[in-house]
């Protein structure tokens, strides 16, 4: 019998991928532009113009041989001194090209850094609402995974309920800052509060506790908010990073693991990670975009119209009369359902031609995500919707 588990999530979609193509029959039946699709986070700005040329450059001026030839499965030591050298400026701190491990993006970081953790029957705690392929990550790792929620309406780290969650099977706590799907962007204070939690657990039990930072979108952020450097706070920290966004490649899977020289055993654990990569076939990420990375990964896409739809959109609903939080970053507004059943809500919505992700899979109930990647024409065409979704829950009352 083939693997049960595999074949389940292989025929059931998760929720914002079975949206995705939902709208794509939609689009298809009654026209792309009379469809409000806002189901998944799909960058709608273009790479910047400087990774074209580099691009170009790379194919007319390289050995094609060697331009598309296999790197060291970990990554080409060029571009991982480059990518060395941009989080050593980011930073502040130390960051050794011997410790950088190239990958397919942060889906690849993940599995790859649960994978060289964890031990079978390990916990992985994650915070709610929390990017919903956590769940099927941490269970192919072989660990358990655990939900902390997140303080209600701030969507900020609850530290007394963090602490009473964690036990002496805890080898890690992902933290996705700034968040999918509610935008929140962990302050410095809290991280470190968070840095001297993990310490004292460690302590008590004489455990390894991991913090697995998931950083695709720690470009985008809005205001004078930043994203602090997490391992400054915190000893045993893995970043996972992904040019899907900031840079909107998400087709072509780049993004590296860091593991900071001041970890303990920081050496022994790169190994772990070679070795996951190796057992799970992720090694030598895409050549091509190791070698633009290397130019270009210190640029942005230009990402002011996320600001602008971030703006647009939060007023507007607001206006209308929705419970919004305004997010700090990421793309994406998470509101809260005019009805208790937010599956029933956004099935709702869809009458409206409206497509919006119900919250459960994230871990909560009662919201719905919003990923405002898209044109801002699309938000201006959406309004009228979104007030007659609102209306037509007020005729009810
Ligand atoms: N982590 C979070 C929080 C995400 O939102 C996503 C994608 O949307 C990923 C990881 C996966 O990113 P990638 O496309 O780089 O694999």
């Amino acid at each position: 019998m083939i693997n049960q588990k595999m074949l389940g999530l292989g025929t059931k979609r998760s929720a914002i991928r079975e949206l995705f193509e939902y709208g794509k029959k939609r689009k298809a039946e009654i026209g792309a532009d009379k469809v409000f699709d806002f189901s998944i986070g799909n960058p709608s700005v273009p790479a910047p113009a400087a990774l074209t040329e580099a691009l170009k450059d790379l194919i007319r001026n390289t050995d094609p041989v060697a331009l598309h030839g296999y790197t060291s499965a970990q990554g080409d030591a060029a571009v991982r001194a480059a990518v060395a050298e941009c989080e050593a400026v980011r930073s502040g701190c130390d960051v050794d090209p011997d410790l950088i491990y190239m990958t397919c993006g942060a889906a690849a970081s993940l599995t790859v850094s649960l994978h060289a953790i964890v031990n079978p029957g390990d916990e992985i705690i994650v915070l709610a609402p929390y990017f919903p392929e956590y769940r099927v990550f941490v269970e192919k790792a072989g660990a358990v995974l655990k939900e902390v929620p997140c303080i209600p309406g701030t969507f900020q780290i609850d530290f007394p309920a963090l602490s009473a969650a964690i036990s002496p099977r805890t080898k890690g706590v992902i933290l996705n800052s700034p968040n999918n799907p509610t935008g929140a962007v962990i302050p410095a204070a809290d991280l470190e509060k968070l840095g001297k939690l993990l310490t004292e657990k460690e302590g008590d039990s004489d455990s390894e506790i991991f913090l697995i930072c998931d950083e695709p979108y720690r470009a985008l952020v809005y205001g004078d908010v930043s994203v602090p450097y997490v391992p400054s706070f915190y000893h045993r920290t893995l970043v996972c990073y992904s040019y899907s966004k900031a840079l909107s490649l998400p087709g072509e899977r780049i993004g590296y693991i860091l593991v900071p020289p001041t970890m303990p055993g920081a050496k022994t654990v790169y190994a772990a990670l070679c070795g996951a990569g190796r057992a799970l076939g992720f090694v030598c990420a895409p050549s091509l975009m190791q070698y633009a990375v290397a130019k270009c990964g210190n640029l942005t896409a230009d990402l002011t119209v996320y600001e602008t739809n971030r703006k647009l959109l939060s007023e507007s609903l607001g206006n209308m009369g929705y419970s919004i939080t305004n997010p700090d970053g990421a793309f994406y507004l998470f509101i809260q359902a005019l009805e208790e059943d937010a599956a029933a809500f956004c099935e709702k919505a869809k009458d409206f031609e409206l497509l919006l992700v119900p919250s459960d899979s994230f871990g909560v109930k009662g919201f719905v995500r919003i990923s405002y990647c898209v044109s801002t024409e699309q938000i201006q065409a959406a309004l009228p919707a979104f007030q007659a979704l609102y209306d037509s829950y007020r005729k009810k009352d």
